[in-house]
């Protein structure tokens, strides 16, 4: 890919593993919390929950729920659906809150991440682009010995507009003095991550975990199984 100069990363599952991380926070609250009292199955806990989750994650992306409600509702709807009674709401918060810290103090990579980082930064201006949260995002980074890679962290918590929307692509050029042309975003989320670049006139290169069908995914100029094929590409 010629005439690249800066590289936007997204951060979970594409850096930072969080479908690995997430579960073992996950099992972590249910049993601090001691909810296999309510519900001594822990898978069907933890399938409510992510329904729950990606639900809302998918209306965060597009603006229509806040932050507060989204980490709020997640917990309290799987408590209401397990059947655990009194102030939900409060403890859904609690529960969160845990949850949320404990998350962010995991350092679990995706295989190749900082041989790829430690690669990049001698070529290119290296940043994160995501749409997690300030506090946590910045964690993370810290758990996982990335920090020191990474020059900015731009987050849709500082722009309040959340990737795909065009706003944070154009905030993240303005925040790094970056020029579209020259700029590659490499993510995991088709949508968020590639058609979002892809629509700002980035380039773009979609890192499969998800295991995409690349017929299906039209906007993504490389795509690669395993972050080790970024290197022989930038
Ligand atoms: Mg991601």
């Amino acid at each position: 890919m010629e005439g690249i100069k800066t590289v936007f990363v997204d951060l979970d599952d594409t850096i930072w593993w969080f479908t690995e991380n997430s579960k073992v926070a996950l099992r972590h609250v249910y049993d601090k919390f001691g909810l296999s009292q309510y519900c001594n199955d822990y898978n069907c806990f933890r399938d409510i929950y992510a329904a729950k989750n990606l639900e809302l994650w998918d209306l965060y992306h597009y603006g229509k729920i806040n932050k507060d409600y989204l980490v709020t509702e997640r917990y309290r709807y799987t408590l209401e659906q397990i059947g655990v009674p009194g102030d939900i709401e409060a403890l859904a918060k609690d529960i969160d809150d845990e949850y949320l810290f404990f998350l962010s103090s995991m350092g679990t990579l995706i295989p190749g991440a900082k041989d790829l980082l430690d690669y990049l930064v001698k070529k290119y201006d290296v940043n994160i682009l995501s749409n997690g949260f300030n506090e946590v995002q910045m964690r993370k980074l810290r758990s996982s010995g990335i920090e020191n890679y990474i020059h900015h962290l731009v987050l849709s918590d500082d722009c309040g507009i959340t990737k795909p929307l065009r706003g944070i692509f154009d905030y993240a050029l303005e925040r790094t003095g970056a020029t579209a042309e020259t700029t590659v975003m490499i993510g995991d989320n088709y949508d968020a991550d590639v058609q979002g670049a892809k629509n700002a006139g980035w380039r773009t290169v979609l890192f499969n975990i998800k295991g995409f069908d690349r017929n299906s995914v039209p906007d993504a100029d490389i795509v690669v199984e395993e972050l080790e094929e970024i290197k022989s590409i930038l």
